[in-house]
């Protein structure tokens, strides 16, 4: 069968045709984040507009369209998962309490230092680059002891819970140009599980509290970091945790909102309300993040790329946003499931071991 197109059915592997592809892509990716690293490090100014102005941004609804394609060329992700491609790893397996304490860890550290944006890093490029190079060193260090995406890519990387949420109806599975073979490393797989949700796996108490929080608490959150002006100087203790203050207290509201309705609604509309909120999620992000992106945010210049003031009237501003608004209603909330995983899951390496541990899973 060609492995050129995005045909893939599960177990089918990629031809060395296809691999040398994704490889290339693989370095490419890999090249422009070591770049905006070193823009970051040396170049500030320029650094925090490629990372935080035009990377992140385009973050979410990739989430949403396809996030199979950058948990395939993530920089990060190709850096943690060297130690494994060069046969360095030592592949241990994590167990299911301590994949779950892993996810609640990486929820947390989202809510702690997505805040820190406003304090240091938005107008800090030396900063994030710290910040990125740590992350790093945490995945790799990780992946010379666990298995394939384990211990960063699907538990402790922050940034996969939001994946989690968003990548709940992707538009197509695309291969897996990671994981040579299934290892079962993580069971249920985030990427090899069609319609993945935040709480697919509901395993041990850590499963259960991240999914909550990822899922009730996003909304709110992003809400109240738009709400948060970029302090320029923090000159007491008292500003520094005061970019905390909104977002928590927006977390605190759509969490509670989403206890009350997943309690009194009944189970079979669960996967819907979860939708809402991840459309919820995203929407609120595009809603203050397009506007601020062109010069027309509540705290301009704050999150500028390049500003459109004198170029579109201001009556078209309201509308980008009401357009995001229904197009990501309609895709994750009204469009109907179809039943596609982010990546598509290569030949188990075991098959009657693997075929053990889904019975236990
Ligand atoms: S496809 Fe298999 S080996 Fe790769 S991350 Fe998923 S469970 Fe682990």
């Amino acid at each position: 069968m060609s492995t050129a197109n995005f045909d893939f059915k599960s177990g089918d592997q990629l031809s060395p045709r296809s691999i040398l592809i994704w490889r290339i892509v693989q370095t490419a990716v890999w090249l422009i984040g070591a770049t905006i690293l070193t823009c970051l490090l040396f170049f500030p100014s320029v650094g925090v507009i490629l990372f935080w102005n035009i990377l992140i941004p385009v973050a979410p609804a990739l989430f949403v369209l396809a996030v199979g394609v950058w948990r395939n060329v993530c920089p990060l992700a190709t850096t943690n998962l060297l130690p494994r491609q060069l046969g360095l790893s030592k592949r241990k397996k994590l167990s299911a309490t301590q994949l779950g304490l892993l996810n609640l860890i990486a929820v947390i550290a989202l809510f702690v230092i997505v805040p820190l944006r406003h304090a240091v890093f938005n107008n800090n490029g030396v900063a994030t680059g710290i910040m990125i190079i740590a992350m790093a060193a945490i995945g790799v260090t990780m992946g010379f002891f666990y298995e394939w995406k384990s211990a960063w890519c699907s538990g402790l990387c922050p940034v996969h819970p939001v994946e989690k949420l968003y990548g709940g109806n992707v538009l197509l599975s695309i291969p897996n140009a990671n994981c040579d073979q299934c290892m079962n490393c993580v069971i249920p797989c985030p990427d090899s599980t069609p319609n993945v949700n935040p709480k697919i796996s509901a395993k041990t108490v850590y499963h259960k509290i991240s999914g909550l929080l990822i899922i009730g608490g996003l909304p709110g959150f992003i809400w109240g970091w738009f709400h948060v002006p970029d302090e320029h100087q923090i000159t007491s203790l008292a500003t520094f945790f005061g970019v905390y203050e909104i977002p928590l207290m927006g977390l605190a509201v759509t969490l509670v909102a989403y206890l009350i309705l997943s309690n009194v609604l009944d189970a079979k509309y669960e996967r819907k309300l979860i939708s809402i909120f991840a459309a919820s999620g995203v929407s609120c992000y595009y809603w203050y993040r397009i506007p601020a992106l062109i010069g027309f945010g509540k705290f301009a210049p704050d999150g500028l790329l390049y500003s459109l003031k004198d170029v579109i009237p201001d009556w078209i501003v309201p509308i980008i946003p009401i357009l995001t608004t229904v197009f990501f209603f309609y895709w994750l909330v009204i469009r109907k499931r179809n039943n596609k995983s982010w990546v598509v899951r290569p030949q188990f390496a075991n098959k009657a071991e693997n075929l053990q541990a889904n019975l236990l899973a």
